[in-house]
């Protein structure tokens, strides 16, 4: 006998024929004699339409009282799915991050996990119940309800595998696991049978869109064995692990981000302490920087140029001009038309041609690159935005044709 945590994003349960179609994988998995934990989002859209809900009251409500608006998305999940549960006669119950008692921080709408209480969740397995938990949420130490940011329900199933050190965590979603890019960008995108941790985390943080990057994180730190699939076809997903099962000769992945801003401030001092007096400002104001370039110094002025989030650009030029009699700069451009495109793979650092190939693809289509930032299993480009996909293409085709 194992335990199972499976969890099922809003498309998986967007309506009673789909509830009643992850019931039946539930009570598969359960009948094979397993204890069986499930997560489940909101319907559908339903997160999206109470943020439009919250909107037509007030635009600007409360970040507790947004949580409490939202959190009922998944707290209708789970009371339905346990429904078409006893409807076939399975013993279950279904619980809010409340009742199990899931603490997180107090950081409302962007909330971590800080602990799971075992108690009222072993209780019910041990009366072979099924639990059937809400995705996204927690409560805080006053005892209110927060949530964990979009598409965080991923990361609750990941948190309650590793807590009762699950033998399995499935996500279950509407595509049939993790591809070598996006299938609707690039139809011959190939599934990926297995990839690692790493290759995974870098994949979701640059932009593929199957998991939320903390369950990665998590997923890793407490080594739970994941699986993504399909809730619509029974078929084999892809296994996400710590290692890899031959030595790799190809990238993982391509994936993309067009949601990013450049930066540049030009003509700045070439003294000690000023790439600091910059970012510290950022970080001080949670300005996330991505990638950064400083020019070499020419007589005694030097550039520094950095990408951010585009909703962060306004924001960000509106510091820095506050802050133009410290930082001593000449003046800044900005772009917010930028996209990134990223290849991964846990192979790079043992061959050099990879890099070549990808700038290679990118010659070829004629495709201009703004910058370019590489870590152990990854290499970036900045581009142009309206190039961004037809850099997929290229790259996924060079790679993979
Ligand atoms: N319902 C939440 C969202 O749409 C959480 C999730 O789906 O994982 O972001
Ligand atoms: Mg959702």
């Amino acid at each position: 006998m194992s335990l199972i945590v499976q969890k099922f994003g809003g498309s998986s349960v967007r309506d009673a024929e789909r509830i009643r179609n992850v019931a039946r994988i539930i009570a598969e998995t359960y009948l094979k004699g397993n204890d069986v934990m499930v997560v489940l989002s909101a319907q559908g859209d339903t997160t999206d339409d109470l943020i439009a809900k919250a909107e037509e009251i007030n635009r600007h409500p409360s970040k507790r009282e947004m949580d409490m608006l939202l959190a009922t998305g998944e707290q209708i999940s789970v009371a339905l799915c346990a429904m078409a549960l006893e409807a076939m006669g399975l013993p279950c119950v279904s619980l809010t991050a409340w009742q199990v008692g899931i603490h997180s921080t107090t950081q409302h709408g962007d909330a971590r996990i800080k602990l799971i209480d075992p108690d009222r969740i072993r209780m019910e397995l041990d009366s072979h119940r099924i639990v059937i938990v809400t995705g996204f949420q927690g409560v805080d130490k006053r005892g209110d309800v927060t949530t964990l940011g979009r598409g965080g329900s991923d990361t609750s199933a990941v948190a309650l595998a590793a807590a009762f050190r699950a033998d399995l965590c499935q996500i279950f979603t509407d595509v049939d696991g993790v591809y070598t890019t996006d299938p609707r960008l690039v139809p011959n995108a190939r599934k990926l049978e297995e990839i690692t941790y790493d290759e995974m985390l870098e994949l979701a943080s640059q932009g593929a869109q199957v998991l939320h990057n903390r369950s990665v994180e998590l997923a890793k730190k407490f080594r739970v064995n994941l699986e993504v699939l399909s809730s619509l076809e029974r078929k084999p997903g892809t296994k996400v692990k710590e290692v890899t099962k031959v030595e790799k000769t190809n990238i993982a992945g391509v994936a993309k981000d067009t949601s990013i801003a450049r930066v540049a401030l030009v003509g700045l001092e070439h003294t000690p302490g000023i790439a600091f007096q910059i970012f510290d400002l950022l970080s001080r104001h949670n300005i996330n920087v991505d990638v950064i370039l400083q020019s070499i110094g020419r007589e005694d002025s030097k550039d520094i140029t950095f990408t951010i989030h585009r909703k962060d650009l306004d924001e960000t030029l509106d510091l820095l001009n506050d802050n133009k009699a410290t930082l001593h700069f000449d003046h800044i451009e900005s772009d917010d038309h930028i996209g990134k495109v990223s290849i991964v793979g846990a192979g790079f650092m043992s061959n050099c041609g990879i890099a070549s190939r990808m700038f290679e693809a990118l010659y070829e289509a004629g495709i201009n690159i703004q910058m370019i930032n590489t870590s152990e299993i990854r290499i970036s480009v900045l581009l142009n935005e309206e190039d961004v996909n037809r850099a997929v293409k290229a790259i996924h085709a060079k790679f993979f044709d």
